[in-house]
């Protein structure tokens, strides 16, 4: 594999682009979204495709118990940074805020070869990749992604041409490569895909999913707390000492709250496109929002693992721990902060957390719910939120997976239930639902659970 060579001109072309990301106004996010309307069809035929793969007799089961396991740090290895020259007048660079690319060659005129590995192992098969590319001159490449053995490709290739605005690759240039372990392997996966490429000077970005950065989200943060009753502040910082913000919405006096996290697990982009909607929905002018801030505070954590989304990791924090398993004895500082921030709240004013939601991406849509047996501060309420909110999206039918009465309590989400009362839910979204879905169940959601919340018996309350 090529090492990154040392600066040249196209250097400084990526340094302006970064700072053209650095200062992404929050009106190109709406055109990523836009961008997507034109994708749709794709994405549907790809879910419904990852969905008549994995049926077995019904519903998909969701993914396997959580297992309590160590949240000690430990060592992880970083990318090598920098632009690959890879001859021919191509280059390939992992030199902005989400990449990932761990080496590249050219393995003869018409391939070029990529290798993604992980920022440790044990790990989840989320394998993240993100990289720029470029020719001197029009030429086809092919480009052939592969993983450290016995990790599978699992994300549709994502292209754009300046960072924001994504689209899928065409099928008609994705070759999918060996399928190995197929009794293990339900989903049929590859160990390597090839893109057919047509490579200019233009700078085409190739990612996973759409590139949101630590960057993109302080963006998003920044413009709503512009709204008088929205409010940021950091909450404290991950290892690389990059800060978690928080925003509050509301202008109540904190005795009726509710709590939002994201982005626990870098890849998991879908989850947060679903929570961005939700939150626009409760910071929105409509009457239910207005009534809803005068009673509830919303306090949100959309970006709990920064260090690993702007490392392009594939599921860890920079102290190489799962963070959705620390929630019992905080060993890393995120998960720590968060904690304290959320106990902090509830300390002030002698408050409650109502309901608490973590939003995830998985390989389908699935909501995780305590076990209905177990009553919080207003028992009934999640299922009846997620029944109501999707009821109205045609064919539509939830796929909820209560949690078993002793499960483990290392989460997030049985942390918020055992530890406030708070109802809670893991939201996850599927890797390949169609944007526009993620941000009508955001939308829903929210509404459902303002709506609800709003009428729950007082003297629960
Ligand atoms: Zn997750």
């Amino acid at each position: 594999m090529l090492l990154p060579s040392h600066w040249h001109t196209t250097n400084l072309l990526l340094i302006s682009t970064n700072l053209n990301i650095l200062a992404v106004p929050f009106q190109l996010h709406k055109h990523l979204v836009k961008s997507f309307r034109s994708q749709s069809i794709l994405f549907t035929t790809t879910l419904v495709l990852t969905i008549l793969s994995c049926k077995e007799g019904g519903k998909w089961k969701g993914q396997a118990p959580i297992e309590v396991v160590e949240t000690y740090t430990l060592p992880i290895q970083k990318q090598q940074i920098g632009t690959f020259d890879l001859g021919n007048g191509i280059f390939a660079t992992n030199d902005f805020p989400g990449a990932r690319l761990n080496g590249v060659v050219q393995s003869n005129d018409t391939l070029i070869t990529a290798l993604i590995t992980s920022e440790n192992t044990p790990i989840n098969p989320s394998p993240w990749y993100a990289f720029k590319i470029w020719s001197e001159t029009s030429q086809q490449m092919h480009l052939k992604i592969t993983y450290q053995v016995g990790a599978n490709h699992r994300y549709y290739p994502k292209l754009s041409y300046d960072g924001l605005n994504w689209a899928a690759l065409d099928s008609s240039r994705y070759t999918k490569g060996e399928v190995l372990d197929i009794e293990n392997n339900s989903r049929e996966l590859p160990t390597s895909i090839t893109m057919k490429l047509d490579l200019k000077p233009d700078t085409l970005w190739i990612s996973a999913q759409e590139l949101i950065t630590s960057q993109h989200v302080k963006s998003w943060i920044d413009e709503l707390a512009q709204l008088p009753y929205v409010s940021t502040t950091s909450i404290g910082e991950s290892r690389e000492k990059r800060s978690i913000h928080s925003l509050k919405i509301g202008n109540s006096d904190d005795k009726k709250m509710i709590m939002v996290i994201s982005r626990q697990h870098p890849p998991e982009v879908t989850g947060y496109l679903a929570m961005k909607p939700f939150i626009e929905v409760i910071s929105g002018d409509s009457e239910l929002a207005e009534k809803f801030r005068s009673e509830f505070n919303t306090y949100v954590v959309p970006l709990a693992n920064p260090d690993g989304v702007d490392n392009g990791h594939w599921r860890h924090s920079v102290g190489g721990i799962d963070l959705n398993r620390d929630w019992a004895n905080f060993n890393q500082p995120e998960t720590t902060a968060i904690s304290e921030f959320l106990n902090e709240r509830v300390a002030a004013n002698n408050g409650k957390f109502y309901f608490g939601v973590d939003f995830h991406s998985t390989w389908e849509d699935i909501y995780y719910t305590s076990n209905p047996e177990l009553k919080g501060n207003a028992p009934g309420l999640v299922p009846k939120v997620i029944e109501q909110s999707t009821r109205d999206i045609p064919g539509y039918e939830p796929n909820i997976r209560p949690g078993k009465i002793d499960g483990p309590r290392i989460n997030s989400s049985s942390y918020f239930f055992h530890q406030f009362g708070a109802e809670s839910l893991t939201f996850e979204n599927g890797d390949d639902t169609p944007r526009e879905l993620l941000k009508t169940k955001g939308k829903a959601s929210a509404e459902k659970l303002m709506e609800l919340l709003l009428e729950v018996d007082p003297s629960l309350l």
